[in-house]
C-alpha cells in the first residue's frame, strides 16, 4: 500500500534536515528547499531549479507542498480587504482574511475549523467545533496571501491569529506557526509583527508567558464583570476575570509586552458607562491597550452594534481614566469579514 505523502509545511527546519539526511542528500538541500517554500513561495517542485531533477521527482512522488485551493474569494468594495475561503486536503474549508491598512498588509489566520468556545455573537462559535488545523494548514493560509501580494510586488507585513477558532486550544500548532513564520532563513516575519488573540484560556496564557516570545497577546474581553462575561463568553465560567487578569499581569511581567484587550461593542449589552468603569478598574496598573470593535451582526445573534452616542459615552470614560484605546474601523463588512461568516454563508448556500 502506498504511504501518505509527507506534507512539507508540517515540518520544521530540523525535521526537513532529518528527512533529507534519511534520503541520503547533502545537508544543504534542506535549506534550499526551505527557501523555495518560504522565501520564493514555490507552488510546484519544478520551480526548484537548483535541485537535481531526481530529487525534484522524489519530492513530487513522496511529498506535497500543501497549496490550499481557494473555493471563494471576496474583495471589499473599497478593495482593502480580501477574504478567501480555502479548501484543505480533507475537503474542509477555512477562512482567511487579508487587510490593507496604511503601509501594513495583515493576514488574519484561522487555527481551528469551528470553535468549541461558543461565544454567543460569533459566527464561528455558532457553527460548533469540527477539528484543529495543523501547523502546516495555518502556515499555508499566510503563504496563500503572501503569493497574492508577491504578484503585486508587495509583502505581507503582519499576522494575526484571529480567524476561526481559539489558538490556545490548539496550542502546539499555533506556536509552531509563529516559529515557522518567524524563521530567519525562511519567511522571516518579525515576532513583533505577530498577534495571537485568545478568549482567555488561563493555563495556556501562563504557558505562553514562559515561552517569552515578543509577540502581541490580545485578550477578547468584551465584559468587565463576571455576570455579563459569563453570558457572552461561556468559558468565563471556567476561567473568571480574576484569574484571567492575574494571568495577564504575569504575561506582562514575563515578557515586558503590552497586552491588548478586544471589546466588541454590542448595543445596550456591554456599551454602558458602568462596563467602561469596570474595565478601567480592571486595567489599573496593567500595561494595556483596548481595541473597540463594532459588532458585526450574525444570523445567530439578534443584537446590533452600539449606536455612535453609546460609543462616545464609552470612550469618554476610557479617556478620563487615560486608558490607551483605539476604535477599530469596520473593515470588510460588505464581504462578511467577521470571523466565520463566509464559511457560514457558504454552507448555507451549498446546503440549500
Ligand atoms: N478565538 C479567539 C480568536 C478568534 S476570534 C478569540 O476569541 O480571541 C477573533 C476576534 O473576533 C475576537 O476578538 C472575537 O471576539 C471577534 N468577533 C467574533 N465575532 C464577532 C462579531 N460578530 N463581530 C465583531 N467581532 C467578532
Ligand atoms: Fe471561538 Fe473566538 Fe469565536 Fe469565541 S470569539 S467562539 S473563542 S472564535
Amino acid at each position: 500500500m502506498a504511504t501518505a505523502p509527507i506534507a512539507l509545511l508540517e515540518l520544521d527546519f530540523p525535521a526537513l534536515e532529518s528527512l533529507m539526511e534519511s534520503w541520503g542528500e547533502p545537508p544543504y538541500r534542506a535549506l534550499q528547499i526551505w527557501e523555495w517554500l518560504y522565501v520564493h513561495l514555490a507552488t510546484d517542485f519544478e520551480q526548484m531549479t537548483n535541485l537535481p531533477r531526481s530529487l525534484r521527482a522524489r519530492l513530487a512522488a513522496e511529498t506535497t507542498i500543501g497549496v490550499p485551493q481557494p473555493v471563494d474569494t471576496l474583495r471589499s468594495a473599497d478593495g482593502e480587504t480580501l477574504k478567501a475561503l480555502l479548501r484543505m486536503a480533507d475537503g474542509e474549508t477555512v477562512e482567511a482574511v487579508l487587510m490593507h491598512y496604511e503601509r501594513r498588509y495583515t493576514a488574519c489566520l484561522s487555527t481551528q475549523i469551528g470553535c468549541p468556545v461558543g461565544c454567543v455573537f460569533c459566527a464561528t462559535g455558532q457553527m460548533g467545533f469540527r477539528r484543529n488545523l495543523s501547523a502546516g494548514e495555518i502556515v499555508a493560509q499566510a503563504l496563500h496571501f503572501a503569493r497574492i501580494l508577491r504578484a503585486e510586488g508587495k509583502r505581507l507585513s503582519n499576522i494575526v491569529l484571529m480567524g476561526m477558532g481559539e489558538p490556545l486550544l490548539n496550542y502546539e500548532a499555533s506556536l509552531a506557526t509563529i516559529r515557522r513564520l518567524a524563521h530567519p532563513q525562511g519567511f522571516n516575519l518579525g515576532q513583533r509583527h505577530i498577534t495571537l488573540s485568545t478568549v482567555g484560556i488561563v493555563p495556556a496564557i501562563e504557558r505562553l508567558a514562559q515561552e517569552k516570545l515578543p509577540i502581541t497577546l490580545a485578550i477578547s474581553l468584551h465584559a468587565a464583570t463576571d455576570a455579563l462575561r459569563d453570558r457572552l463568553v461561556p468559558i468565563n465560567r471556567r476561567y473568571g476575570l480574576d484569574a484571567l487578569f492575574e494571568a495577564c499581569h504575569r504575561y506582562v511581567r514575563e515578557t515586558g509586552r503590552r497586552v491588548s484587550f478586544e471589546w466588541v461593542l454590542i448595543g445596550g449589552v456591554n456599551d454602558t458607562p458602568e462596563q467602561a468603569q469596570a474595565l478601567c478598574a480592571r486595567l489599573v496598573g496593567l500595561l494595556a491597550h483596548v481595541n473597540l470593535i463594532p459588532l458585526n451582526p450574525t444570523p445567530g445573534y439578534k443584537e446590533q452594534p452600539s449606536p455612535p452616542a453609546a460609543v462616545d459615552r464609552f470612550t469618554a470614560v476610557l479617556k478620563k481614566h487615560r486608558i490607551s484605546h483605539t476604535l477599530r474601523l469596520r473593515r470588510g463588512v460588505d464581504i462578511q469579514a467577521g470571523c466565520g461568516q463566509l464559511r457560514q454563508r457558504y454552507s448555507e448556500l451549498v446546503n440549500k
